[in-house]
């Protein structure tokens, strides 16, 4: 079966799926995403991620492509033509395609569309959260807008390029205080010895994730400790667990962190809970 792209109005084979040249996003990295999980073939916190859609959008003055529910409506047809059952499904809205020129392109220039979706094997994900995944720390280098979805991502392939030559699959940005922002495509979580959950304010320094706010009700529900603030790397190292959260990887535990095993160097308590509620919860709110 060959895999489906949606560009700018049609299906096409992902195969010969491409933009113009003189795309904005491919010239400026003037452009927004966003990363939905596919859950047995339903979309999980769609509503979120097109509410953060629009808001990375509108931080951009770049207008939607096309009606959210149109939007809605291709996300759904990409993953239903790409059968993809588990898995991710992927949008990129940029501002066009215009002669370069930095300033923004005239008014009737449409921002351009982009929807792909692939398959992922839940088995895969599992036995990574059975085992857990090292962190390689990284000095914060991006632009304090990283509250914005945007696709340029150069400084976070760089950070998790780095983690994985010293032996990571993520990296966690360290700033000039000393702090962990988050990871170079997650959010980053620990569980102090005292066994209080903390993670870092979205109001600064980091993207809110779906997935974190998501987490953070389960947190509530269960009535668990803990405490939005930021935390050291030093205290990072000292934990008891470590983990991060991405509609990507999920609830995925941490086991080290640099040279330094966290905890008893397997997925913590709280962790594990939280990745088996995480997927409960999804059954109940996927469509
Ligand atoms: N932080 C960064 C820098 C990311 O790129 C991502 C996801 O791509 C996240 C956090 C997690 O966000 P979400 O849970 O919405 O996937």
């Amino acid at each position: 079966m060959s895999r489906i792209a949606y560009v700018n109005g049609q299906y096409v084979r992902h195969a010969d799926a491409a933009v113009h040249v003189e795309d904005r996003g491919y010239q400026f990295a003037d452009g927004v995403y966003e990363v939905c999980e596919v859950w047995r073939g339903k979309l999980v916190d769609v509503p979120r991620h097109l509410d953060r859609l629009d808001r990375s959008l509108s931080e951009l003055r770049i207008g939607w492509p096309m009606a959210r529910a149109a939007v809605e409506f291709v996300l759904r047809q990409v993953v239903r033509r790409n059968k993809v059952v588990n898995g991710l499904v992927y949008i990129q809205v940029t501002r066009g395609v215009s002669r370069r020129d930095h300033f923004f392109p005239p008014e009737n220039v449409a921002p351009s569309i982009v929807v792909t979706a692939r398959s992922a094997s839940p088995a895969a994900a599992k036995a990574q959260a059975e085992k857990g995944i090292a962190v390689v720390s990284y000095p914060e280098n991006r632009w304090p807008r990283v509250d914005i979805k945007t696709v340029a991502l150069l400084p976070n392939v760089l950070a998790k390029q780095n983690a994985k030559e010293n032996g990571g699959k993520e990296a966690w940005y360290v700033d000039g205080d000393g702090n962990v922002t988050e990871g170079g495509s997650t959010n980053a979580w620990i569980v102090t010895k005292e066994g209080v959950l903390v993670t870092r304010p979205a109001e600064g320094g980091i993207l809110r994730g779906i997935t974190r706010e998501a987490v953070l009700e389960l947190v509530q529900k269960e009535g668990l400790a803990f405490e939005e603030r930021p935390f050291t790397l030093t205290e990072a190292y000292d934990a008891k667990e470590a983990f991060v959260t991405a509609a990507t990887t999920l609830v995925m535990p941490v086991t080290k962190i640099d040279d330094r095993i966290i905890g008893n160097g397997h997925p913590g308590t709280v962790a594990t809970r939280l990745r088996d509620l995480f997927h409960t919860a999804t059954d109940l709110k996927a469509v």
